[in-house]
């Protein structure tokens, strides 16, 4: 099983244990990133009270590939785990319940036997296998993804990556054959490990980024295996988010707490922001935006390219998502920084674009990999419009800030479009999120209140929600809702007619970008 690893990596950690202590009263989060991994302790007043962090590194073995290694991931996040435990003095015995949340769509094969990875973890970015999916394609196969998985079919998700590892390590497919080969997303990967080989499952969120699995029967879908060469037996059980996975082997956790949540991290963000009702939706302003609505306890088909997802399955039902994503949000800050020159930091753009009353008809589109939702056009290239002799510094800063509420709005449109719920209200966190005037105007654009959570760390706190209440650490949902407090919320205060008249020019700019 997998006890070589966890050998070396307890004893690289000079074996340091944990004294028993009396209380119990803490939930732990993984938070398995892509940059980095974190292991988060929440009270049960939903505080968080300590956390250890460590970078992971990524390799680019070729143009367009991505990879990380899959027993450092594991070997740093348990250095985190027992980091917090020593730090914070809250041990063990005092930890109710752990809970997982992990970059999605990553995948990593290894060894039945040894529990040794046999390639590389293949990372979400990762584009090596977009031919793969062009042939599956143009073989017929695009409306059966769609309609079984929810997923538009792309190199992102994870069925391919499986595929490429067994078509190109030596002997992989016929160790696949011999069913000596397992396989899972990261969540998977650590909960193995962990149980020491005890547990080889996935939860729902994640499996319905892998491309295998059918959203409407909450299982693998036998056609899909097929269609992408994965046999079935390689991959794990899909079990709702929050419930059992285990318990976390005593030579990490003294008292092995029971794993009991498990999400991706765009839905653990979605539960921790306590969006629990149809139409509650989350916006994350980071690099990119992630927006992610409750659609409800049935499927919601996009007719504007967006992605049907498993949201969360707690309580013994399955909510639905619709997700959508802004490719350059945060991006286009950084971009105004380091290649226009125009910013020397971030921070600072809220202050110049209020520095003007409006943009002077320019228009901003930071199309630089394409046109995403609800577009969808890849080749289109970025453009700034409706530039005059008066135009200055602060116009196109402001410009650049507006432009990713526009983007905002298109999306969060189609999905209202898509599911029929209209927002009453957005909650946001995310890096870009701490920009009053982006927030503001946001809130302007959309008509409606814009929170910004105070609680940070929302997607480790999703996580830690979903362990602790299949522990009965927190009751339910309503105790949850009572932690969640802002840090600020934006009231729309523009004139319908002179939002109009923005996005009628904004929607000209998308024109002439797609054009
Ligand atoms: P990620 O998790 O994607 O790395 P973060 O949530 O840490 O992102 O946010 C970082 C991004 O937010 C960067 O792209 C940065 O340019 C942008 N950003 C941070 N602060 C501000 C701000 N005050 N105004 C506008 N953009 C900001």
């Amino acid at each position: 099983m997998a006890t070589t690893i966890m050998d070396s990596v307890l004893g690289s950690m000079g074996e340091k244990r944990s004294q028993p202590s009396e209380a119990q009263g803490y939930v732990m989060a993984l938070d398995a990133g892509t940059t980095s991994v974190r292991a988060i302790l929440f009270d049960e007043f939903g505080s968080k009270v300590a956390q250890a962090q460590r970078s992971i590194s990524i390799s680019y073995p070729n143009p367009g590939w991505v990879e990380q290694d899959p027993v450092e991931i594991l070997s740093r996040q348990i250095a985190c785990m027992v980091e917090v435990q020593f730090k914070s003095g809250i041990h063990s015995d005092q930890i109710c319940a752990v809970g997982i949340t992990n970059q999605r769509e990553t995948v990593v094969v290894w060894d039945r036997r040894t529990g040794q990875p046999i390639y590389n973890a293949i990372v979400w970015q990762c584009r090596r296998t977009a031919p793969m999916v062009e042939e599956v394609v143009a073989a017929g196969h695009g409306d059966l993804i769609r309609e079984r998985t929810g997923l538009v079919p792309d190199a992102y998700f994870s069925a391919t990556k499986i595929r490429w590892i067994l078509d190109n390590v030596d002997g992989a497919r016929e160790m696949a054959d011999a069913d000596a080969l397992m396989c899972g997303t990261i969540d998977t990967w650590l909960v193995y490990n962990l149980t020491h080989g005890q547990v080889h499952a996935t939860d729902y969120t994640n499996a319905s980024r892998t491309m295998l699995f059918d959203i409407h029967t909450l299982d693998w879908d036998d056609e899909l295996c097929e269609i992408f060469g994965v046999p079935r037996s390689m991959l794990p059980e899909p079990r709702p988010s929050s419930g059992s996975f285990g318990r976390v082997s005593s030579d990490v956790m003294t008292n092995h707490p029971p794993i009991s949540g498990v999400a991706g991290d765009q839905q653990a963000s979605m539960f921790g922001h306590c969006c629990f009702e149809p139409g509650d939706v989350k916006n994350t302003y980071g690099t990119g935006c992630f927006m992610l609505m409750n659609v409800g306890e049935e499927p919601v088909a996009s007719k504007n390219g967006l992605v049907t997802t498993i949201g969360i399955a707690e309580g013994g039902r399955v909510e639905y998502a619709l997700e959508g994503s802004v490719f350059q949000a945060g991006s286009t800050m950084q971009w105004l920084r380091d290649e226009l020159q125009l910013v020397e930091d971030v921070a600072d753009t809220a202050d110049i674009a209020l520095s003007v009353e409006d943009t002077n008809g320019c228009y901003l589109v930071p199309a630089f990999t394409g046109m995403g939702a609800p577009w969808w056009k890849s080749d289109a290239r970025g453009t700034i419009c409706g530039i005059t002799r008066g135009t200055n510094r602060a116009h196109i800063i402001r410009a650049g800030c507006e432009s990713m509420a526009y983007q905002t709005y298109d999306i969060l449109k189609a999905m209202e479009a898509d599911s029929g719920n209209k927002l009453s209200e957005l909650s946001v966190d995310g890096g870009a999120a701490n920009n009053e005037f982006i927030m503001q105007f946001q809130a302007d654009l959309l008509g409606i209140d814009v929170e910004r959570t105070e609680l940070d760390e929302t997607t480790a706190r999703g996580a830690a929600y979903l362990a602790g209440l299949a522990v009965e650490f927190w009751d339910d949902r309503d105790e949850l809702v009572t932690m969640r407090s802002s840090s600020a919320v934006y009231h729309p205060q523009m004139d319908d007619a002179v939002r109009e008249k923005y996005l009628a020019g904004w929607h000209a700019a998308v024109e002439r970008t797609i054009a």
